[in-house]
């Protein structure tokens, strides 16, 4: 791939207080963008960060033709690496499908992300705790206003440095079910990473949050009897001793730190089962004793322990509102695989070095 790079005058690098970062508020110096016109992905360049040209009439605007992705890239002893990037590519391609979007080939996404990275390089600070988020997306770019699938598409991947995502600490988050809202019914867009189920879920978590909680977990939208994930995370629950995840035929996003957990835990000699798990079996394992622990796995917080839960009247403290130790060992394997800390570390193929 032939990519067409124009550099920064002026780079940033120097203003950005690496100690002090947020959440997804300061860009690197760069960003990747490829255009699909004429029925291929085409013009690959690497240009400043800055803002795009766009006209009132873009149709992603309207009738949110968009998907994105949320991966990392960590600084290691041994160098850069980005974290399972094959994974949240076919991610990337299944959310496509569902959206009508065309797909891009693993090389293209890879080239364009590594050279992106090189010139960067300077944003993945070392710092432990620290990363850089990158983040992938494609919007339909045709002016037109009827509803139909776009023609032209732009592929961009930008890159922001974060923080540790717990800088106050590991501490467990409180969940609410909603009797009122539903984040995806089957065959609607629950497995895709698409905006729309971002915009779904606003106003239930504004709700959640004006009643003392962090988030919604959310039920299937038939019955609302099945658990089925949380705000941005997949939910693990272990109990009698088996790990317990939802399985993939609910309407849940497939997390990649959901197939990492599932991988370490079984590694580590952990029963772990994809299943159905009605809100009543958890509730009655809470009562019964049974329920040791629950967490959220996500890309930006990596594993979130869940200390209490409310259900309609209910409310079920989950270990005494304390972090579990198996969110815990989970985390620090995750994170140890991230920042290369152990010697001679098993990283099962999962680290995409940029050299
Ligand atoms: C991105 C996302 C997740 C977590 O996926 P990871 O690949 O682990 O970051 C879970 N649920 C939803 C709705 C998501 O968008």
């Amino acid at each position: 791939m032939d990519i067409q790079v124009i550099k920064t005058q002026h780079s940033r690098v120097g203003e950005t207080d690496f100690e002090n970062l947020g959440f997804g508020e300061v860009f690197s110096d760069h960003m990747f963008s490829m255009e699909y016109k004429n029925n291929e992905w085409a013009s690959p360049q690497i240009i400043p960060y800055g803002k795009i040209g766009i006209f009132p009439s873009l149709c992603s605007l309207h009738y949110g033709q968009v998907v994105f992705e949320g991966l990392k890239a960590f600084n290691t002893k041994k160098g850069i690496h980005v974290f399972r990037p094959e994974k949240y590519h076919e991610r990337l391609n299944k959310s496509c499908h569902r959206l009508c979007i065309p797909e891009i080939e693993y090389g293209a996404f890879i080239e364009g992300l590594t050279e992106l990275l090189k010139l960067d390089r300077k944003w993945v600070s070392g710092k432990k705790g620290n990363s850089l988020y990158i983040r992938p997306f494609i919007f339909a770019t045709d002016n037109f206003l009827g509803v139909k699938i776009s023609k032209t598409y732009r592929f961009m991947i930008i890159t922001s440095p974060v923080g540790a995502y717990y800088a106050e600490g590991f501490n467990p988050i409180r969940l609410v079910t909603s009797g009122k809202y539903v984040r995806a019914a089957k065959g609607g867009l629950g497995a895709a990473k698409t905006p729309a189920n971002y915009a779904a879920s606003l106003l239930p978590a504004e709700e959640a949050k004006h009643n003392g909680f962090s988030q919604v977990l959310w039920l299937d939208g038939i019955e609302k009897k099945y658990i089925e994930e949380s705000g941005a995370m997949n939910v693990f629950f272990f109990m009698d001793d088996e790990l317990v995840t939802p399985s993939l035929e609910s309407c849940i996003l497939e997390g990649v730190t959901r197939n990492t957990v599932i991988h370490l835990a079984r590694e580590s000699g952990v029963r772990v089962q994809e299943r159905r798990i009605s809100i009543d079996e958890i509730l009655s394992a809470s009562k019964e004793g049974r329920l040791k622990e629950v967490f959220g796995t996500g890309t930006a917080a990596v594993i979130s322990p869940v200390g209490t839960i409310r259900h309609n009247d209910i409310l079920i403290s989950i270990n005494g509102g304390k972090t579990g130790a198996l969110a815990r060992k989970l985390y620090d394997d995750i994170t140890s695989i991230h920042y290369g800390d152990k010697e001679n570390d098993n990283d099962f193929g999962w680290r995409h070095w940029i050299t």
